[in-house]
């Protein structure tokens, strides 16, 4: 069945105010080492590109299939001028050789990043749409449930909320970061201390460093954090720092403590460098970064082999799809925050910290046409014929970050 249509939007996500609970519990990124950038109430790094890139491929019959990647929307441009034209005409059924064709035309300039980012959204798409194609969910294609639920985690601020809704295990955003020094390492172990106390001493925790940690940093906290039953601690180096994951998996290691790294990997030769070189206890790899479904697949095959397990990071249906339906990959991400209006429709239902994967055909899920706003992108414009949607749950809580018609960002491409 052909390919007779690629659409691409780029949405812009709303811009969280800072005075709820997310505002008020910022975590450290790399960038925070600088003045300019240490004051993240006045500044969030993230903000500049927030948002997401979908992509809608439609079949010769009609069918369709929805893929993203987010948070990084300027993927949106390789999407239309670098991978659309070679999926025209395409049969859509031929995952493997679309991922195959869209990497090899791109790795002159494109092996990782953004390019893989948005060839993690045709792939995606490409899978919701061979799933609805055939009336079937897409865990079904990839093998069928190996398990009935999946035990998740919880990441955020709102520990009192994830105690309250049965979660036994809470990711935190560590609000400080190796630059911040003492003090901040102080109100770091302040902070997961007073998590503990809310989820009660069984409950497992885990830390989101978020590339701010280093070797150094990790030698003085380690000791500190072994009363606090850390599950693992996530992401202490920087992404290329292959040397720096690998000793702080050793330093924590030694106190009972995994790594945890890979979300900012790309690609199953992202993922075997990690593994070969011992960085770490468990991969993270993100379906919407690291090229899809498909790569997933691969890059989980060298991960149990290598006795490494796969649990991605994020938190989305084509990831419980995915993590329902391979062995290696047992604990699933959820990021509940009851003011974000979310991105699709047909979120999964999550009782006592389980996951239930719908078994509708696909991904389940279809655009939630009151995020945000999006502008369609076609050959080289942003068309403005957009949605602005207000009906957010609470519109006082956000500034809608969505430019305007005086923008230039959107007026050049007139
Ligand atoms: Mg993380």
């Amino acid at each position: 069945m052909k390919i007779t249509n690629v659409e691409v939007y780029k949405f812009f996500s709303p811009k969280r105010k800072t005075d709820d609970a997310w505002g008020k519990w910022p975590i450290a990124k790399p960038l925070s080492l600088y003045e300019d950038f240490m004051k993240e109430k006045d500044f969030d790094i993230l903000d500049l590109v927030a948002g997401a890139c979908v992509v809608k491929i439609t079949a010769e019959d009609g069918t369709y299939g929805l893929g993203y990647t987010g948070l990084y929307r300027e993927s949106a441009s390789f999407l239309e001028e670098c991978l659309k034209p070679h999926l025209m005409g395409m049969d859509a059924f031929e995952i493997e050789y679309a991922w195959d064709i869209m990497y090899k035309s791109c790795c002159a300039y494109g092996r990782t990043g953004l390019l893989i980012h948005a060839v993690s959204a045709i792939d995606m798409a490409l899978w919701d749409l061979y799933g609805k194609a055939v009336g079937q969910p897409v865990y079904q294609l990839l093998g069928g449930k190996v398990r009935d639920k999946i035990k998740a985690y919880a990441t955020g601020p709102d520990f009192k909320l994830y105690k309250s809704l049965g979660y036994k295990a809470a990711k935190i955003p560590m609000p400080y970061g190796a630059m911040h020094g003492k003090e901040g390492m102080k109100k770091n172990i302040e902070a997961i201390a007073g998590v503990k106390e809310i989820m009660g001493d069984d409950a497992e925790i885990m830390l989101d460093c978020w590339m701010s940690w280093d070797t150094d940093y990790t030698v003085r906290i380690a000791k500190e954090l072994e009363k606090y039953n850390v599950r693992w601690v996530e992401e202490p180096t920087m992404p290329d720092d292959y040397d720096g994951y690998k000793r702080c998996k050793e330093i924590l290691n030694g106190h009972g403590i995994l790594v945890a790294g890979g979300e900012h990997e790309f690609t199953r030769w992202g993922a075997r460098k990690l593994i070969d070189l011992k960085c770490v206890d468990i991969l993270q790899c993100d379906v919407c970064y690291a090229g899809g479904i498909s790569e997933l697949r691969k890059i989980n095959a060298y991960a149990e082999a290598n006795g490494v397990k796969l649990i991605p990071h994020s938190h989305n249906l084509p990831t419980y799809h995915f993590s329902i339906s391979s062995k290696n990959s047992p604990f699933a991400e959820t990021l509940l925050d009851p003011n974000v209006p979310r991105l699709f429709t047909g979120e999964p239902q999550i009782e006592n910290g389980f996951i239930d994967v719908p078994d509708r055909p696909g991904f389940g899920y279809e655009l939630n046409m009151d995020y945000g706003a999006f502008y369609k992108y076609e050959d080289g414009k942003y068309l403005y014929d957009y949605k602005f949607r207000t009906n957010l749950k609470d519109a006082s809580l956000w500034n809608v970050g969505i430019p305007n018609e005086t923008n230039t960002y959107v007026k050049g491409n007139e």
